[in-house]
């Protein structure tokens, strides 16, 4: 998928203007919030403990990570015992590569697909049909995308949380040809109409992987439609595209972080299919891909391994932090400019596309670790962003003025006089800026600031006054025990 986070600014701004798109955010915004609060507190009601299963999901990704060439070798080596095959991709393209290898000798012209994110970072739709192969979204959200003129998605686990209902109806009646239906039943009832007959024509079907289990040489497929098991299992070929990282030891590990995959994405005690799919279609068995092929892509990842950014790695994809992020909330996925939006995809981008093809996304954080807050997997992603930041200030990539004035900044903030007179003349321009009212709405020195938004005029004392008040001999007698305070 092309990358455009560098028209981040210009992206937000046309997105803070939607009028449309603000009202589906905010009917969107706080859904999946109350879901995930309402999922942990009957987790921790029922006896169990949502923060040590965190705990122990961390321990277990970083012990994964510290061994990954092991288990991914084990990995190979049990999945190639029960009949698959597995191939090693260096990026997207090589993956693409493989894909089309694949289909070609197999003589397949139609693939059906279940939801996989590595396929957008590889842009593997756009290869296939250049290649004269049909891929066809089963996921509805997908789907949905697809028709759309290939529309990418804006949430890693809503993909189409931008769309409304009624743009979706006279979209399937564009494309499907038939009356338009309005209610969600009913048109839920037309795309399975049509994309059953996809799933009984395919030839080959594409899949991600959520958990790649070692122990068994199996890839867990974690979804809320049927059609994972249709693209799996209907077709002769099935194709896993999934990241390096996916890769845990065992069954029990995988009990573990389901505890908290479903949870923590859509507030569900568990999704409606889990389907653990093992080796080829073997005698007696009724379904079946008879050829399965893994196609496991580094991308990036084993820069990241062992970097400062290797936390970044044990993500689930489970998206609550995108659904927690102020951010996100406030002007959707697309802004983001390539496949992973809100908090993940602000580290995850200039870790996997460069740090100077990103530029804005770090900054695309009130850094308020709500994101932190609610990772299964504790992920510290506003201590990673904030590294990133140190990355682009260090590594020149800032903009001179900013760069300068943090430098001004630092000189003033060690020179405690001088930062006290600052910040007595800065209150009182701010207070002169703003007239007597509460916000001001043009900042002479920062207009981008109060371009879309008010800024605050400072009110009562400062900190520093404050302070000294809460310091002096007669308050601290005060304070003292038995003089007026219990
Ligand atoms: S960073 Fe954490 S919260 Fe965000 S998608 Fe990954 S696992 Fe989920």
């Amino acid at each position: 998928m092309e990358i455009r986070s560098m028209e981040f600014k210009s992206t937000a701004s046309a997105k803070l203007a939607d009028v449309s798109l603000q009202g589906k955010l905010r009917q969107a915004k706080g859904k999946f919030v109350d879901m995930r609060a309402a999922a942990v507190s009957e987790f921790n009601a029922d006896g169990g403990d949502f923060e040590a299963t965190r705990e122990a999901a961390k321990d277990l990704r970083n012990r994964v990570l510290a061994d990954l060439d092991l288990w991914l070798e084990r990995f190979e080596t049990e999945a190639t015992r029960r009949g698959a095959s597995v191939l090693w991709a260096k990026d997207g393209e090589e993956a693409c590569r493989l894909t089309v290898e694949i289909a070609r000798r197999h003589g397949v012209r139609k693939a059906t697909k279940s939801k996989s994110m590595l396929s957008e970072e590889a842009g593997l739709n756009q290869a296939l049909t250049a290649a004269g192969i049909q891929p066809v979204e089963t996921d509805l959200g997908e789907y949905i995308l697809q028709i759309n003129d290939n529309e990418p998605p804006s949430h890693i686990i809503a993909p189409v949380i931008h769309k409304s209902k009624e743009e979706i109806s006279d979209l399937f009646a564009r494309t499907h040809g038939q009356p338009r239906k309005t209610e969600i039943g009913e048109m839920t009832r037309e795309a399975r109409q049509v994309l059953r007959s996809h799933f009984l024509s395919a030839d080959m079907g594409i899949s991600g992987g959520n958990f790649l289990v070692a122990e068994t040489g199996s890839v867990a497929l974690v979804t809320n439609e049927g059609n994972g098991r249709m693209v799996t299992t209907l077709p002769p070929v099935h194709v896993v595209i999934t990241g390096v990282e996916k890769v845990i030891p065992t069954l029990e590990d995988l009990a573990l972080l389901m505890r908290l995959l479903p949870r923590s994405a859509t507030g569900q005690a568990i999704s409606n299919y889990v389907s653990l799919l093992t080796g080829c279609k073997a005698d007696g068995d009724s379904d079946g891909a008879e050829h399965m092929y893994f196609i496991l892509v580094d991308n990036g990842r084993i820069d990241v391994l062992g970097s400062e950014f290797n936390d970044m790695l044990r993500c689930i994809r489970c998206g609550a932090c995108m659904n927690h992020c102020p951010v996100y909330q406030t002007i959707g996925g697309h802004a983001y400019g390539w496949v992973y939006p809100g908090p993940m995809g602000s580290v995850l981008t200039p870790l996997f596309m460069g740090i100077e093809r990103a530029l804005d996304l770090p900054q695309a954080a009130t850094l308020c670790n709500q994101c932190g807050v609610v990772c299964p997997v504790k992920i510290p992603l506003p201590e990673l962003m904030r590294t990133l930041r140190e990355k682009q200030l260090t590594g020149g990539l800032r903009p001179w003025l900013e760069r300068a004035a943090l430098r001004l900044w630092a000189w003033v903030a060690m020179r405690p006089r001088i930062y006290a007179l600052a910040t007595q003349v800065a209150v009182r321009y701010l207070k002169w800026l703003a007239r007597g009212e509460d916000g001001i709405r043009h900042l002479t020195l920062a207009p981008e600031w109060t371009r879309g938004r008010d800024f605050p005029a400072p009110s009562g004392e400062t900190f520093r006054e404050l302070y000294a008040r809460a310091q002096s001999p007669m308050n601290r007698a005060d304070a003292a025990p038995g003089r007026g305070r219990p």
